[in-house]
């Protein structure tokens, strides 16, 4: 790879491959097509993205809270991209103008420049979603970055130094709790990350773990809707033997000196407070002049393309994918990302070989959720699996994606980095 300079590139290039975004989709997308492509298909790619890593977000729940590095969960393009022909600008996009085939990129509101294109890949993702509860935005701490990993992590070191001084043991106990709000998949995962890192963490300090609190609040009925209700039911009894005080049905109604003050008068003592109640789409995507669903995703259709932009492929959360066999819209999934980024790809080189396309399938074969380091629920071919089996199985997901996007010496050194961890 090479990172380069837009206005250094021809602008009359005939088959530039712009991809926007280098997530789950966007990498994917590169990657597949550096691999599969030929010299005669005379295909130039330049991946646009203000990074110079992916962070692969669905790590997180490795590296949240305790003591690993967040920043394992950066794949930097420099290593995954080693050795292919691809060209990175480090910057982000502002506009779309589909009537001249081309993207205007820059900072917002800064000066742009003009990158032409045969075919443009929008991969830019979703950003979490806060509602506007009172104090919530002020205080709650998303999980959608490495840098929001990197908050918790100081956040719960803070209150943990401060609360251990303190001489009341009631007001210790308060001080060092630490309160997820949301218990999809995220929200678990997370809350399980914490109640299994913090304790060894707070008795090698020399103080009680059964001081710390970890509460998780959900205003529906039940934790991890998606799976089935048997793995629900199991979720919910690990959380609760690994001490995580679950609060179903009762939703947040506002955050004031570090306590969450739930529906029916409940408080909640958080100091530390992550919100994980969901995402939407990058409010910047509805500005592109695409058409865009209620909640801003863009609306593609079977091949991926935008509505009624041929030369547009969209890709990952920022696309509308409506499944025709569900009818319903695809979640927002990072293997829904890689699937969509793998046909476009596809789609791309029917393209260039003047060959048909071919409509997206999309087709799920498990999914797992993470209770702590050691322990997960989820199901693969319709089977519940759970335990260390469910661990391994989302674990071995990384790996498989590790040697999608780079190859078996990424996948190697980060499987060891992986496994070395110390929980
Ligand atoms: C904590 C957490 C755990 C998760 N766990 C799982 C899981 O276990 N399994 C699963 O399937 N999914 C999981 N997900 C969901 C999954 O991470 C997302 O579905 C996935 O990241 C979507 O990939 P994407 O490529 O569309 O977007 P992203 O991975 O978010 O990438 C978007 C990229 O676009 C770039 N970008 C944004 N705007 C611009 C712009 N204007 N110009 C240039 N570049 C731009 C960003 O810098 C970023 O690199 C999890 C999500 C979170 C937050």
């Amino acid at each position: 790879m090479e990172a380069v300079d837009p206005r250094s590139l021809n602008p009359a290039h005939p088959r530039r491959v712009v991809v926007v975004g280098g997530g789950y989709a966007g990498l994917t997308f590169v990657t597949t097509l550096a691999h599969r492509m030929k010299v005669s298909d005379d295909i130039e790619i330049v991946l646009v993205d203000p990074r110079p890593y992916q962070q692969a977000l669905s790590e997180l729940d490795l590296v949240a809270a305790g003591t690993p590095r967040p920043q394992f969960a950066e794949l930097w393009y420099a290593d995954v991209l080693r050795g292919l022909p691809v060209k990175v600008v480090y910057d982000r996009l502002e506009s779309v103008c589909p009537e001249k085939d081309c993207i205007e990129i820059g900072p917002r509101g800064g000066p742009t420049v003009n990158l032409t294109y045969w075919r443009l890949v929008l991969a830019t993702g979703a950003l979490p979603s806060v509602p506007p509860v009172p104090g919530l935005r002020e205080t709650a701490i998303t999980m959608w970055s490495v840098a929001d990993a990197m908050d918790l992590q100081r956040a719960i070191e803070e209150h943990f130094r401060y609360g251990v001084t303190l001489c009341d043991p009631r007001e210790r106990t308060c001080a060092i709790s630490v309160t997820v709000v949301g218990a999809g998949a995220t929200g678990v995962e997370i809350v399980g990350t914490i109640a299994a890192r913090l304790p060894p963490m707070i008795k090698h300090a020399g103080h009680d773990p059964k001081e710390l609190t970890v509460n998780l609040v959900e205003g529906r009925p039940d934790i991890l809707y998606d799976l089935p209700e048997a793995q629900r039911i199991r979720a919910r009894r690990r959380l609760q033997k690994m001490g995580v005080n679950i609060l179903l049905g009762r939703k947040l109604e506002r955050v004031e000196g570090g306590v969450a003050y739930l529906e029916g008068g409940v408080e909640v003592p958080s100091p530390v407070l992550v919100w994980c109640g969901g995402a939407h789409a990058d409010p910047d995507a509805v500005q592109w002049g695409l058409v865009a669903d209620n909640s801003g995703r863009l609306v593609c259709d079977e091949n991926l393309k935008a509505q009624d932009h041929a030369a547009i492929y969209v890709v990952g959360d920022v696309a509308a994918f409506r499944d025709p066999a569900t009818g319903r819209v695809l979640p927002m999934l990072a293997q829904f990302a890689i699937r969509e980024a793998e046909h476009a790809a596809e789609g791309v080189l029917h393209e260039a070989r003047e060959l048909p396309l071919q409509p997206f399938v999309p087709n799920m074969h498990g999914e797992f959720v993470s209770i702590g380091p050691r322990w997960g629920v989820g199901w693969m071919f319709g089977l519940n699996v759970s335990g260390w089996f469910a661990i391994v199985m989302k674990r071995l997901t990384y790996v498989m994606y590790w040697v999608q996007v780079g190859s078996f010496r990424l996948a190697w050194k980060r499987t060891l980095q992986m496994l070395r961890m110390r929980h």
